[in-house]
């Protein structure tokens, strides 16, 4: 099921109909708006987290709209083509829309397009204060716990971001750089060896095992912690 609120910017009642059914039954809220202008009036007052947006509309076209969007905001757009605006089109996705879809269109097509492209722009998969559990390790954002094989670790508040930051995306390579940033605005260390002290000192605390050096870039989350029997 999705969830979030869709403005759906279209001049086709026909259109609008099948797409606010087939949206709502997946469970999205749906605005419509059917000329340029009330679309972009209504984007500002209600905020929605996606908008589908048609290219021929009323009193303001689709690229307008979707250039006054992109001076404010980086929501999620899919573009509604016809078949004969192969060129708007193009334009369409030079001017910052996510992702297109060509008229006429299933529903259902549509339907996978804009879930797609909610799981591709949002932020990060876990939710903040979401407690992360890789094998063994278990990291708490809210409490700021962290237990490996079953046993508190305690760390800094500095060790405590890099770890976080690290597990949250299991697999990924970060640089010293990157970490840096990471821990930047909370205390100003300047220098990327700091970097290697605290993965040292995270590893000394947790396990030598659980985050691996990317030799010459930087450090990792095992992935292979994950499975633990
Ligand atoms: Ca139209």
């Amino acid at each position: 099921m999705g969830t979030g609120r869709i403005l759906v910017i279209e001049d086709e009642p026909k259109i609008v109909d099948v797409v606010d059914l087939y949206l709502e039954r997946e469970g999205f809220e749906v605005l419509v708006a059917s000329d340029g202008r009330t679309g972009l009036r209504m984007f500002e007052e209600q905020r929605p987290d996606l908008v589908i947006l048609d290219l021929m509309l009323p009193v303001m076209d689709g690229l307008e709209v979707c250039r006054a969007i992109r001076k404010e905001s980086a929501v999620p757009i899919v573009m509604l083509t016809a078949r004969d605006e192969e060129i708007d089109k193009i334009l369409g996705l030079e001017l910052g829309a996510d992702d297109y879809v060509t008229k006429p269109f299933s529903p259902r097509e549509l339907v996978a397009r804009v879930k797609a492209v909610l799981r591709r722009t949002a932020p990060e998969a876990a939710a903040p204060s979401e407690r992360i559990v890789l094998g063994d390790l278990v990291v708490d954002p809210e409490r700021h716990e962290v237990s490996w094989r079953g046993a508190p670790v305690s760390l800094t508040p500095t060790e405590f971001r890099i770890l976080l930051a690290l597990a949250r995306q299991p697999g990924r390579v970060f640089s010293r750089l990157q970490l840096l940033d990471i821990i930047q605005d909370q205390t100003y260390e300047g220098y990327e060896r700091t970097i290697d002290a605290h993965i040292k000192n995270i590893r000394r605390k947790a396990g030598e095992d659980i985050i691996s050096t990317v030799r010459g870039v930087g450090y990792k989350m095992e992935v292979a912690a994950r499975a633990q029997p």
